[in-house]
């Protein structure tokens, strides 16, 4: 799964596209690359939005042991193979406002996806997704 970027058809901003690696299979084209990325799961990885939301991963200071950690809850809470298979997982960040989307940040190499805040909750950091307890 890829997204292309490409000139705007009506001359202005940049384009972006959602592609498929295994069929030919092109999405709409969209203003936002986290709309583009999101079609893109749509088609690659169609349940993706029934995840639940985890805790970023704490990097700022860099603890072997909480990254083991982390990573063993990340992959209790998502399918049997999920991770190994490249699928994205959905993350809850400590910024709000930090909402791209990166490419190889799950730790099979899939997308992290930035959970949408619940504008309900805006103000507990509570994510709309379901989010993981005690992640
Ligand atoms: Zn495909």
């Amino acid at each position: 799964m890829i997204v292309r970027w490409g000139p705007a058809g009506d001359g202005g901003a940049v384009d972006k596209r959602g592609a498929c690696l295994g069929c030919t299979w092109e999405g709409p084209t969209r203003r936002s690359p986290n709309d583009a990325v999101e079609d893109a799961h749509d088609h690659a990885w169609p349940s993706w939005r029934s995840l639940l939301a985890v805790r970023e991963l704490r990097t700022s200071s860099y603890d072997p042991e909480a990254v083991r950690r982390w990573r063993l809850q990340v992959a209790s809470a998502y399918p049997p193979g999920w991770l190994e298979s490249g699928g994205p997982i959905v993350v809850l960040r400590r910024n709000p406002d930090d909402r791209m989307h990166r490419a190889g940040k799950a730790p099979g190499g899939g997308y992290e996806i930035a959970a949408a805040p619940d504008p309900r909750e805006e103000s507990s950091g509570e994510a709309m997704q379901g989010t993981l307890p005690g992640l």
